[in-house]
């Protein structure tokens, strides 16, 4: 991976037999189902080629965000199951029980629109959602037995056909996600009594389907793992025995050899010490370079490690090389497996003080995301 295609000049390469191997992993590691979830375009990676890969690797069913991503995610071909769990206010299923897209319903307006749109030859397929201490989405603990009564009635009618029941865990300490676990499993009980049989319950997401095993039940929805990347501090990629998927590289566009004393992009806030190389590397935050990594972010050129001097910019930043041999075209590595010597997607979380998730997910649409070549 030293040089880019001729013209490249950034991309994103993808493996996606990591992320194959990745599912079969976290698999093997939870002995349960795996919903892999592909939201906001597989975290960046690219939703269909994601989705594709982790059901080759034994998931079962694909969890997304919005309805919109799930009928795109159907257009590209991917026709296992698909849940999505997020609606617009007002939101009518109609095309997304057409097109057998599973709903994940907060309340009892999303119900009702479910069964509204649901018939007896096509019932709307539904996992409830309840909040259990998250504060976000889901119906409240007063509200459950209401949506719970309401479920079976249409369910009896033909309408719905209840099949999950979940919730989402705040990872705040083991101590709440297991007083969150009570919750919800008190509410599965309240759902049985009231004669609905959703046979699939969920709560657990990367985080607690790795650390707490009780939250495991008999399926978990895993995101940020099948991406190869850590939701622990203190746990790499290769202590959880899985490969990251994404390499962000560019060819190096200009090198400039400068002495004592030059300035370096916007501000000059960095300025050289002494006779010094630099390399202009063509990506910004207009492709997902966090602009808080200024002065910071680490970089694999010509076989050494690196970091940004000075801001980073809209489509470029600068690299002080000092007398390393560098030229243009080099290949320049921002992230990948650092297990082959280059930095981690956590290295760029944490010099711009955010996390994984969000260096991966916001790679900006201007990069061409690229199949690795075996
Ligand atoms: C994003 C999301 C997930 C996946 O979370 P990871 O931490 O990436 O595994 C699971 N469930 C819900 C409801 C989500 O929004």
């Amino acid at each position: 991976m030293s040089t880019l295609p001729a013209g490249v000049m950034r991309e994103a390469i993808i493996d996606v037999e990591a992320i194959t191997d990745n599912v079969r992993q976290l698999r093997r590691l939870t002995g349960v189902e795996v919903i892999a979830v592909v939201k906001a375009d597989g975290y960046g990676h690219g939703a269909a080629r994601s989705a594709a890969a982790a059901l080759a690797g034994g998931a079962t069913r694909i969890g997304v965000a919005d309805i919109a991503e799930a009928l795109a995610l159907r257009r590209a071909g991917i026709d296992a199951p698909i849940l999505a769990w997020l609606h617009a206010p007002g939101a009518s299923f109609g095309e997304a029980v057409e097109r057998g897209i599973e709903l994940g319903v907060s309340n009892l307006d999303q119900l009702n629109a479910a069964a509204a749109a649901g018939s007896g030859d096509r019932p709307a397929v539904l996992h409830l959602k309840l909040e259990t201490g998250l504060g976000r989405n889901g119906a409240s603990p007063a509200d459950y037995a209401a949506l719970f009564a309401e479920a079976a009635r249409w369910e009896r009618l033909g309408r719905v056909r209840v099949i999950g029941i979940f919730s989402h865990l705040s990872n705040a300490s083991a101590q709440d996600d297991l007083a969150a676990l009570a919750r919800f499993e008190d509410a599965v009980a309240a759902a049985s009594a009231a004669g609905l049989t959703p046979r699939l319950r969920h709560i657990a997401a990367t985080h607690a389907a790795i650390a707490l095993p009780q939250t495991r039940l008999n399926c978990v929805r895993i995101g940020i793992g099948i991406y190869g990347l850590s939701p622990f501090d203190d746990r790499s990629s290769a202590d959880l025995g899985l490969r990251p998927a994404m390499t962000l590289r560019a060819a190096v566009a200009a090198v400039r050899r400068v002495g004592a004393g030059q300035g370096v992009s916007y501000g000059y806030d960095y300025r050289t010490n002494g006779d010094t190389t630099l390399a202009l590397v063509p990506l910004g935050y207009a492709d997902g370079v966090p602009r808080q990594a200024s002065g910071a972010g680490p970089v694999r050129i010509a076989g050494g490690r690196h970091s940004v001097a000075g801001r980073i910019a809209m489509d470029q930043f600068v690299v002080d090389v000092g007398d390393a041999e560098v030229h243009v075209g080099d290949e320049v590595v921002l992230f990948g497996d650092p297990t082959l010597g280059v930095p981690s997607a956590t290295d760029w979380a944490d010099a711009a003080g955010t996390i994984n998730y969000e260096i991966v997910t916001r790679i900006g649409a201007r990069v061409p995301r690229r199949d690795i070549e075996r």
